[in-house]
């Protein structure tokens, strides 16, 4: 049995959160599925956004820190682009719908002489794919503003840039259950499976400069373990590999194990379960703060604190 079945989340460093939330529920369609703080820096947002339940490998997470923070910027070392998943039938709504709100798109492009996808960035420049492709099966999340089988169906796959990416791609098929899926002469495709939600590409960019952390990157991509039990069987593996790593952090929604990967990214492994409808109803994902217990007391400073946010009105429709 395998112990890493996917991706889980990725989370970047982003500026405003009101246009945090704006593009990702906005313009993308995805649902917010848990507005709560950065449990390592109550003062700030962490924002979760994925499918109707926040279904592990839809999800995309991040710090709005705010519009003052500096600029990061792509490169190797870094996590660069998330690709999201879309039906092949999708491209010319959304090429239209990316006019509409005046996002800038690259013209689509061909990949593995199969996926057709167009490279875009929100509004603080991090990197994204849509991957138009007949491969997906998963719903997606339907808001009502973008119709049913054009909704992004969670993530595609996540692309590393590394000076040269042969210790993380032996990290991931010796440690990590993946294998090769897809080669072209400049990107390795690995994947625990061939399917959407499943992939990281790695690129060799020797001739890049080096990425750096601030607003518009990545911060981490998680990838996904069925439970407690086999993240255990993980860091067993992960100590005898001789990795640093953080042991188990309970994140409330699951429980994580941090590490650098030996290009320098920081990985997480993160359980399945036991999901966001532990503290909100499924229903009402996403509508009030949600604090872990350790903020509890601190909440009204934070709520004067952390800036107010509205949901997107019919201007994203
Ligand atoms: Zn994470």
């Amino acid at each position: 049995m395998n112990l890493i079945t996917g991706l889980h989340h990725v989370t970047a460093i982003t500026g405003n959160a009101q246009e945090n939330i704006d593009f990702y529920t906005g313009v993308l369609g995805l649902r917010l599925v848990k507005k709560t703080v950065n449990f390592d820096y109550s003062e700030a947002y962490h924002f979760y956004f994925g499918d109707e339940y926040g279904t592990p490998g839809t999800i995309m997470t991040t710090f709005p820190y705010g519009k003052d923070l500096i600029n990061g910027r792509h490169g190797k070392g870094m996590l660069n682009t998330t690709a999201f998943s879309v039906s092949i039938d999708a491209l010319d709504y959304w090429m239209s719908r990316l006019e509409k709100f005046n996002i800038p798109y690259k013209q689509p492009q061909q990949r593995f002489s199969e996926d057709v996808f167009i490279y875009l960035e929100d509004f603080d420049g991090l990197g994204l794919e849509l991957v138009f492709n007949d491969k997906d099966e998963r719903k997606g999340y339907y808001n009502r503003y973008i119709p049913k089988d054009y909704a992004l169906k969670g993530i595609h796959h996540v692309e590393i840039w590394q000076d040269a990416y042969e210790r993380t791609a032996a990290l991931l098929m010796t440690q990590m259950d993946h294998k090769v899926i897809n080669e072209s002469s400049d990107r390795l495709r690995l994947g625990t499976e061939n399917l959407p939600g499943k992939y990281v590409d790695l690129l060799s960019t020797p001739n890049v400069l080096k990425g750096l952390a601030g607003r518009g990157t990545v911060h981490h991509v998680a990838f996904a373990t069925p439970d407690a039990e086999s993240q255990l069987k993980m860091i067993e593996r992960l100590n005898a590999y001789g990795l640093e790593h953080t042991g188990v952090k309970d994140r409330k929604y699951f429980t994580s194990v941090y590490f650098k990967e030996p290009g320098g990214i920081l990985f997480e492994i993160a359980t399945s379960g036991p999901g966001f409808d532990v503290d909100e109803e499924a229903a009402f994902l996403g509508e009030d703060l949600q604090l872990p217990q350790q903020f509890e007391e601190q909440r009204e400073h934070l709520i004067t604190v952390l800036p107010k946010i509205n949901y997107p009105t019919e201007k994203f429709r």
